[in-house]
């Protein structure tokens, strides 16, 4: 037997493939995880497919099994596949976010939805499909995490990607943001502290990417990781909230463990917005305070805004890059608020009428798929572009690259890269021409 695994794209994504895309893309991992599921032995042959770099090709070889993930974005892309394949008379699997979150709908394109997280269902279907008795609809969200697989790294490609490797030690958050999408697919415990360690043990990167959605959101847990990982030297960046700007131990015990940067969904400079978000920090008047602890302790900052908050005004938007600046970031990006199937956000506008179309592929955070409050949802789309186009004129670079605790060595030609690639790159081409 032969099987096919794909990581689908968003076809409409070009930005992402560009000759500097390198600057902006992480190694996917849904993959390398899936890939390390496989029984020895089941299949003949085993193939790859990650579509951010790759094409599908439907006709070369007969695969008797093809197994596609995919998010919301790149859901017309997965379907386009399912339905290639099915015509050809493989057997189709899907998963990943959207299948999770759309069943019903993911289930018209496929004879199998895998919903929820991999390590347990993916082993199950392997075993019913070998039996030959597939069920059409597989969930289980009790993983073990201690038994977490090492991705099989191996068999991913770099091409279009940093090349750093990613790493993750708990996917669980304990918050509740309105528009956030981890819930609806991990619901786990962090995996044990020695797993963790094995395998950063077995990357030899010097650099390592963190995709925990909230690395420090386990206080005690983040302290016993970053503790152990001390003797390895590794340099490493991750998410975190606002919050750990003002946890001095936690900062410090980062530093020495190697973090040099975090990814901070600061979302709005107005508590009233992240109160619509329901953030658990809406002290947005604090964020200059958190960023310049957070610079003392030597770690960097990107901050993460998203426009279309009920509360959001098209004035308090527009201000955006003058008060980044005074913020001292070192990056900044922005995406509009994208209400994805399975959050609450999306049910409550979907309930209230305001979801404009579910032309999936438009919900890739840089399209208004919803009708705003205080403006229409083509003036958001308008104001985005424009607040992104200043917020990376050359001097705010420029202002970024001088403030930055990375000032004064060789890490600020990667803070100089992503801030190039989001000034060329961050906004595809053609939203951007509008
Ligand atoms: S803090 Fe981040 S990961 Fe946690 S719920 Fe909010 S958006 Fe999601």
């Amino acid at each position: 037997m032969k099987l096919l695994m794909i990581h689908a794209w968003n076809e409409n994504e070009t930005s992402y493939r560009g000759r500097f895309s390198g600057l902006l893309s992480y190694p996917s991992m849904t993959l390398a995880v899936l890939y390390s599921l496989v029984p020895k032995g089941m299949f003949e042959r085993v193939d790859t497919v990650d579509e951010n770099s790759q094409r599908v090709d439907y006709d070369s070889v007969h695969y008797d099994l093809v197994m596609i993930s995919f998010e919301t974005s790149s859901a017309f892309s997965g379907y386009k596949h399912c339905d290639a394949f099915r015509a050809r008379g493989s057997y189709v699997v899907v998963g990943g976010y959207h299948p999770t979150a759309m069943r019903d709908e993911a289930a018209e394109h496929a004879d199998t939805v895998i919903a929820g997280p991999a390590e347990n269902s993916v082993p199950q279907f392997f075993s019913d499909f070998a039996a030959g008795c597939p069920k059409p609809f597989y969930r289980d969200y009790n993983v073990c995490m201690s038994d977490h697989p090492i991705p099989a790294r191996e068999i991913t490609t770099k091409k279009h990607t940093l090349g750093i490797p990613a790493v993750i030690a708990d996917r669980g958050c304990f918050n509740n943001c309105s528009y956030c999408s981890m819930r609806t697919m991990w619901k786990s415990d962090p995996r044990p502290v020695d797993g963790v360690i094995e395998e950063l043990r077995g990357l030899k990167s010097k650099l390592i990417i963190f995709y925990d959605p909230n690395f420090f959101g386990k206080r005690e847990y983040a302290l016993r990781l970053m503790s152990a990982m001390k003797p390895l030297k590794k340099l490493w960046a991750c998410n975190a909230t606002a919050d750990f700007g003002y946890d001095h131990e936690l900062m410090a015990a980062a530093y020495e463990s190697g973090c040099r940067g975090v990814l901070i969904g600061l979302e709005s400079l107005s508590s009233s917005s992240l109160g619509d978000a329901r953030k658990n920090f809406r002290q947005a008047d604090k964020y200059k305070e958190i960023i310049d602890n957070i610079h003392s302790h030597g770690m960097a900052v990107n901050g993460c805004f998203v426009l279309g908050f009920d509360s959001d005004t098209e004035e308090e938007l527009l201000e955006l890059p003058e008060r980044i600046d005074r913020l001292g970031l070192d990056l900044c990006r922005f995406s509009v608020l994208t209400p994805y199937p399975g959050t609450r956000l999306y049910r409550d506008l979907d309930e209230s009428g305001r979801i404009t179309t579910k032309q999936w592929d438009r919900y890739n955070q840089h399209n208004a798929v919803f009708s705003p409050t205080n403006m229409t949802a083509a003036r958001l789309d308008e104001i985005y572009r424009d607040v992104w186009k200043r917020a990376f004129r050359w001097k705010r670079i420029f202002h970024r690259m001088r403030v930055s605790p990375w000032r004064h060595n060789a890490y600020i030609f990667i803070l100089l890269g992503a801030n190039l690639g989001f000034k060329f790159l961050g906004i595809d081409k053609k939203y951007r021409r509008k």
